[in-house]
């Protein structure tokens, strides 16, 4: 829990911690988030929430925070949005080859999470027959970024279903010697 002791709008110290049943409306539809800690300004009406009053808004929101997927995947760059939506929202796993690879590159999971946000296209999409009972068709992204600091980073990665969320599995990260 964040402590703030200054208003960060009007300045007034007089800002407290809250903890009460919240509510907003969301697409016409009212929703409560019950007992919910933030912070208020009695001055000037001003809220400050941190990351965990974020998390049950978000999970409490009737339509859900997650985006609109029917409209997206259509062509390269949606997908390429859907990625790096996936990457921000945590919701990344690496194959051991990934992390043998990233580490006799010196390469953490935030520089492979950088690579790809800074990633303005998919470099190529591969189409692979995924494990032999399921027949389905997997689609593989490689994507070459870089991180803040410059560094290319090749990687190789896929979506898979994890407890009704997609994540996105790293299969290869290696620094791209260019
Ligand atoms: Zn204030």
């Amino acid at each position: 829990m964040l402590k703030i002791t200054e208003c960060p709008t009007c300045g007034s110290d007089k800002i407290k911690r809250v903890r009460r049943n919240w509510t907003d409306i969301d697409h016409g539809k009212r929703y409560t988030v019950p007992n919910l800690r933030f912070h208020e300004c009695p001055a000037c009406g001003e809220r400050v929430y941190g990351h965990e009053a974020m998390q049950k808004i978000e999970a409490s929101r009737p339509l859900g925070w997650r985006h609109d997927t029917r409209k997206e995947g259509r062509s390269v760059s949606d997908v390429l949005v859907k990625i790096k939506r996936t990457i921000l929202a945590g919701r990344y796993r690496f194959s051991e080859k990934a992390r043998t690879e990233m580490e006799s590159d010196h390469l953490s999971r935030w520089d492979v999470a950088e690579s790809i946000i800074n990633a303005s296209r998919i470099y190529k999409t591969l189409r692979s027959h995924g494990p032999r009972r399921s027949h389905s068709r997997e689609k593989l992204y490689i994507i070459i970024g870089r991180t803040l600091g410059g560094v290319a980073v090749y990687t190789k990665g896929k979506f898979r279903q994890e407890g009704g969320f997609e994540v996105f599995y790293f299969l290869v990260s290696s620094k791209k010697a260019l």
